[in-house]
């Protein structure tokens, strides 16, 4: 009996060839000297390294369950860049420029011994800013191995202060307390100035956006208030349920006015504002109405080993098939090179009813 092969697979799999054939080709051939920069300009300054596709919430927006059910498959442990494989990696990207690492998932913490890779990357340099983003389900037990582990700061994700909406938004029924007992541990082992980021979704939590700045005002923790996105393919997303950041900073400077702050360095995704008053800053990251791909210096590695060049990319390239191949780092940082020399994203910019409707990767799998 023959077996029909649908054709979206073939194309799928005729692509994944493709991109494998020029990743063993840019491994070997030698890439010109000079400045490892996109086809728009764009350097290679930030790596974000996704350490696992799991999580032990189901955030509405990012994971819901109807999609990732209990007989979800996720990556077989044998599938994720071990350890050594990640720092391996790391070390070609740091050559390369990179400056910032950022760890994230799925949840970085629920990946066993994560304060163990973090020691294995502050190894590399004591130069990279190296942090990590969690849903801080588990930080109150950790934050203090990961700052002796190296871990130079941290971000919390923490879509409301109302424990009903909150527990609705993770739909774990988890709660508030933790996640801010969790802000409190990391913020005395050190791991400051520590960033809350909260995801708005119209009609679910955009309620919280004052209470939300008014709650962490003063303490030195900096809010970022994210306009919600159509990552992936499973979360639903509808225009309607975005609240754009003009509105987000109209809402909070009608009781606590704002000034406007000056980006610290070139692609830093957060418009910074602070409170008149100096009591404290806040950022908003306009993904949707105010895009800025132009800037986009980020590179994204996945669980498995896929280096992405666009959070929104519905392919990567397998760096792990070089990485399990015997290639040398030399072939390692050939390809890498070569992939994003050849890297012309921005598809935030170019949003259009056409590609919204893309075939996406999931932000759980590729690191938000
Ligand atoms: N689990 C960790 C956490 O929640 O912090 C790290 C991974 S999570 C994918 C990284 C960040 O992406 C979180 O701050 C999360 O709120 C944000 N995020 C996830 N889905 C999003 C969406 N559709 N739009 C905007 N931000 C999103
Ligand atoms: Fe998990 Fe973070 Fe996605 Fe929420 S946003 S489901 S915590 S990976
Ligand atoms: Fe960068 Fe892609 Fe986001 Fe544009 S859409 S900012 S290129 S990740």
């Amino acid at each position: 009996m023959s077996t029909t092969i649908p054709l979206k697979d073939l194309r799928s799999q005729e692509r994944e060839a493709e991109l494998a054939t020029f990743v063993r080709a840019a491994a070997q051939r030698s890439q010109p000297e000079g400045p490892v920069e996109d086809t728009r300009g764009r350097p290679l300054a930030d790596l974000r390294i996704s350490v696992t596709d799991r999580c032990n919430f189901r955030c509405v927006y990012c994971m819901p369950k109807d999609v990732f059910g209990r007989d979800h498959a996720f990556l077989p442990h044998a599938a994720l860049l071990t350890f050594e494989e990640i720092t391996r990696v790391a070390r070609v990207f740091v050559d390369l420029g990179v400056r910032k690492i950022r760890l994230t998932g799925g949840e970085p913490l629920l990946r066993r011994r994560i304060e163990h890779l973090v020691e294995m990357l502050r190894a590399i340099s004591d130069e990279i800013d190296l942090t990590l983003t969690t849903n801080g389900a588990l930080l109150a037990r950790k934050a203090a191995d990961l700052k002796a582990a190296g871990l130079s700061r941290i971000t919390v994700s923490l879509d409301s202060l109302d424990d009903a909406t909150f527990r609705a938004m993770n739909d774990v029924d988890f709660p508030v307390a933790s996640v801010l007992e969790g802000i409190d541990a990391a913020a005395a082992a050190g791991l400051v100035p520590l960033k809350v980021n909260m995801v708005v979704k119209r009609g679910a939590n955009d309620d919280s956006i004052v209470p939300m700045a008014r709650h962490f005002r003063g303490t030195g923790h900096i809010v970022r208030f994210i306009e919600y996105m159509d990552v992936g393919a499973t979360n639903g997303w509808r225009m309607d349920d975005v609240v754009p950041a003009g509105e987000i900073i109209a809402r909070i400077a009608a009781t606590m006015p704002l000034v406007p702050v000056d980006p610290h360095y070139r692609g830093e995704v957060a418009e910074r504002w602070r409170y008149a008053d100096d009591s404290g800053e806040i950022g908003v990251i306009a993904s949707v109405t105010q895009a800025f791909c132009h800037d986009c210096t980020r590179a994204r590695l996945s669980t498995e080993g896929r280096l992405f060049t666009c959070l929104f990319a519905n392919e990567g390239f397998d760096l792990r098939e070089l990485v399990r191949g015997g290639h040398d780092d030399e072939a390692l940082r050939r390809a890498i090179v070569a992939i994003w020399r050849q890297r012309s994203d921005r598809y935030s910019e170019l949003r259009t009813a056409q590609t919204a409707k893309s075939a996406k990767i999931e932000m759980s799998y590729i690191g938000g």
